[in-house]
């Protein structure tokens, strides 16, 4: 969804172009697995094709920051060339088909390429056009209708909270594979919305059927929920947007409820691109059908997954593609050049972090099975100010100077050593 004038005049040659390693997106799994591979030096970045056609690379975590108020979108944008490692080949035409079969890739200008070892990282699209009406009402600049999860809908939220008035707020989520995003919002308006003394009604309505799927931190949540008087329904989607009217269906009973609104934050439903289904890498939802504890692909071995498109049951989040993506390469290095096993080292690791105010952060951080998997269990029993000054300053320092580098091992720190 990002328009950044991607149409480019594509280069088109009748033969196919060969690459080591081909990885399909370029945004936070594709670069870090990218960066890291050059960095390690098992490929010289000649051998390595990035598809990707998006001209500005987007640290979206950073979204949230916009929609709070506390940053510019320009902060959380970079143009591709200048993220990409130096010398990898950039193909800017989006992935049409893959046949794994036969090692080969089609863009949509009808170029070929093959490859030795192929790495997913297409992320997911944002389905808002799933939901009636809601698209029509995002891109009214005048309906107060947003969302954090586009930078544009994110830049609107933010103004509609500097301008509201009071009234009644909605705050929908549709089944979501990190539920700590969608809270964030919600904090950050009551937060800057009680500072200014405005009188708000706050209801979240959530599909799933919990506040947070790891009991602990729903605990948290909901008490924290519970002090500011934001009033949770859960098991409930939405199906249709109006002018500030909004209508949820019960996931059980499919029965309907109305109601209006003042102000609306929408979560889009998620889904993975069409071209893995198609291409037949996809598992029953679409996702890359990957080993969850290897990344690599259920039935080609030179295909992997990794990031928000990939098949792996635990939350999708940026943390999680960094603790997958130094698996990943060990295990790309392991199969393909030392004709070893891969090694099942991925458990799941992810982490959501939650800010409660402007102020504060409650840092989730779990693996699969729902069990903790906590770096700092002192700070992590409620939400911290220690945690907001790293989530706020830290996280965006090395994204953007250590992870664009290679250099970036998530809660490893700095990565100083081969992976492999
Ligand atoms: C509002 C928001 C807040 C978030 N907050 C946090 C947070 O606090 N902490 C955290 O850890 N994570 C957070 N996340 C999640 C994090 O941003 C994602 O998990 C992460 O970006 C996933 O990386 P990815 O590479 O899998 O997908 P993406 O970063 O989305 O990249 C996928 C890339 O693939 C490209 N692509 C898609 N289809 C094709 C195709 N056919 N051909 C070629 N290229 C293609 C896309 O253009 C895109 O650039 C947040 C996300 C959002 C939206």
């Amino acid at each position: 969804m990002r328009n950044l004038n991607h149409i480019s005049l594509y280069t088109f040659t009748a033969r196919a172009i060969h690459s080591q390693v081909a990885i399909i997106g370029g945004g936070t799994a594709g670069l870090n697995v990218s960066a890291q591979l050059v960095r390690d030096g098992h490929f010289i970045p000649q051998q390595i094709r990035i598809f990707e056609p998006y001209k500005m690379h987007a640290y979206q975590t950073g979204w949230t920051l916009v929609g709070g108020g506390m940053c510019k979108v320009e902060q959380t944008m970079k143009p591709m060339e200048k993220v990409l490692p130096k010398n990898v080949c950039l193909s800017d035409c989006p992935v049409v088909r893959i046949d794994p079969e036969q090692n080969t890739i089609v863009t949509m200008d009808g170029q070929k390429y093959t490859y030795d070892q192929l790495i997913v990282a297409s992320g997911v699209q944002r389905d808002y056009a799933s939901i009636k009406g809601a698209l029509e009402q995002l891109n009214n600049p005048e309906a107060p209708v947003g969302s954090i999860y586009y930078y544009r809908y994110a830049q609107k939220i933010d103004k509609m909270i500097r301008e509201f008035e009071g009234g009644k707020l909605i705050f929908s989520e549709p089944p979501t594979k990190c539920e700590g995003i969608p809270s964030n919002i919600v904090f950050l308006t009551h937060e800057r919305l009680s500072t200014r003394g405005v009188k708000c009604d706050f209801h979240v309505y959530k599909a799933n059927d919990s506040i947070f799927g790891i009991p602990k931190y729903s605990q948290i949540i909901g008490e924290l929920a519970h002090e500011k008087g934001l009033h949770c329904h859960l098991k409930k989607r939405l199906i249709e947007v109006q002018d500030h009217k909004v209508i949820f269906e019960d996931v059980e009973t499919k029965q309907q409820y109305t109601s209006d609104y003042d102000f609306l934050h929408i979560v889009p439903p998620q889904k993975p691109a069409a071209f893995i289904a198609e291409s037949g890498l996809g598992d029953s939802d679409g996702y890359v059908n990957v080993h969850p504890n290897t990344l690599q692909h259920i039935r080609y071995a030179n295909v992997w997954g990794l990031g928000d498109c990939s098949s792996v049951p635990t939350s999708k989040t940026a943390a999680a593609v960094m603790a997958q993506t130094p698996i990943l390469i060990k295990n790309l290095i392991r199969t393909w050049k030392l004709k070893q096993n891969p090694l099942p080292e991925y458990q799941g690791y992810t982490s959501c972090p939650v800010y409660t105010s402007n102020k504060k952060v409650l840092l989730a951080e779990f693996k699969y099975n729902k069990q903790l998997d906590e770096t700092f269990p002192v700070f992590q029993s409620s939400d911290s100010k220690l945690m907001y000054l790293m989530k706020k300053h830290f996280f965006p320092f090395a994204y953007w100077q250590l992870m664009v580098r290679g250099l970036w091992g998530g809660r490893d720190g700095i990565r100083l050593f081969k992976g492999v």
